[in-house]
């Protein structure tokens, strides 16, 4: 299959810049002539996301451990053969180059040899690292990448979070959202993440870069791209950080009528160990607010027990698939915690802001 990218509010007619792999793979989504049927997504760890859509694997992330200085390839490779087990990586994404999110996205693609979609500073580390410039595709946000006939990726440029009573107006670290659409049989499929972010004033404030170049307001560039992709809006939002998301809720939910909630950026602070499982659990109740504004909307809540937890999302919504056999390729129990103890999040206390 080709990868394609424009800009969506310049270019109509988009080029084709190379090729990305197709990949075989077990698992029951896999295209007919009508599309794919579902989504099969799995979680692992802080904002790790495997997406298979077909015959079409995404790879957001990949931090497979933390803390950590460099990648730790052994470990890439055991969780890209677990994941193999029902799909594979073609396309490698990174939403902002911080350790704990970015530490391992290199070597992900370069075992994998997808293309590598991330901010100038990210592909300038991957070219240091050995991947080839024209594997890495520099976003500034407003991009879109259609990654095959029935799978569609936008570019957001979003914000990343901050502490209390600050205002993020751009000189933070760069911070990209995915908005993806999926065309199966019976509907498309629609769903937005994003590995940090910050909510409030900070989402209709023009971002400055720090080459002095207005990069918009994140929520007016995600309605941009909502627009571009000719919805209203979408089902999912994966959101984070754990950190004063009520804020970013309180705009993005009804804005853009999200259906499903899935939490992610949790179970790292302090470290993590991968192959020990989720080290504290996500609480709803560490963040009062946002779990009353959700109620009040009527938004449930998705979100992991454990590393490897994964999900299928169709037509008729999104709902938590086992995931056996990956998990046991990790030395993780089918179900629940483990094998490593749990604790309770370093943070807790500290999720909300006075006045949020
Ligand atoms: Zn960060």
């Amino acid at each position: 299959m080709k990868t394609q990218h424009c800009l969506s509010a310049v270019v109509t007619a988009c080029l084709v810049l190379g090729g990305i792999a197709a990949c075989g793979g077990g698992n029951d989504s896999s295209a007919g002539n009508g599309g794919p049927k579902n989504v099969r997504m799995t979680w692992f760890g802080v904002t790790n996301w495997h997406y298979q859509i077909g015959d079409l694997g995404i790879l957001l992330d990949g931090a497979v451990g933390y803390p950590a200085r460099d990648p730790n390839p052994a470990m890439v490779t055991r969780v890209h053969d677990a994941l193999k087990l029902k799909g594979d990586v073609d396309v490698v994404l990174l939403g902002h180059l911080h350790g704990d999110h970015s530490v391992d996205t290199p070597e992900w693609a370069k075992q994998t040899g997808a293309q590598y979609y991330g901010s100038k500073a990210a592909c300038a580390e991957a070219v240091t690292y050995g991947i080839s410039g024209d594997k890495c595709t520099s976003l500034y946000g407003g991009e879109k990448v259609q990654l095959n006939e029935h799978v569609a990726m936008r570019v957001v440029r979003w914000v990343h979070s901050i502490g209390c009573g600050l205002l993020q107006n751009g000189g933070g670290i760069e911070t990209f959202g995915y908005l993806f659409t999926v065309k199966t049989p019976d509907k498309t499929l629609t769903w937005y993440v994003t590995d940090s972010g910050a909510g409030g004033r900070d989402l209709t404030t023009d971002q400055i870069d720090t080459d002095g170049v207005n990069r918009g307001a994140p929520l007016t560039n995600l309605a941009k791209a909502v627009r571009d992709a000719n919805i209203d809006g979408f089902e999912v939002w994966q959101g984070g950080p754990e950190s004063r998301v009520v804020n970013q809720a309180r705009t993005v939910i009804p804005a853009f009528g999200v259906k499903t909630f899935m939490p992610h950026h949790y179970g790292a602070r302090g470290g993590f160990n991968i192959t020990q499982g989720l080290h504290y659990p996500y609480s709803e109740d560490e963040m009062p607010e946002l779990k009353k504004f959700l109620a009040s909307n009527n938004v449930p809540q998705l979100y992991s027990t454990n590393y490897f937890d994964a999900y299928v999302y169709d037509s008729t919504g999104i709902r938590a698939d086992g995931n056996a056999e990956v998990k046991a390729a990790m030395g993780l129990p089918a179900n629940g915690i483990g094998p490593g103890p749990q604790g309770t999040n370093p943070r807790a206390g500290d999720m909300e802001c006075p006045g949020d």
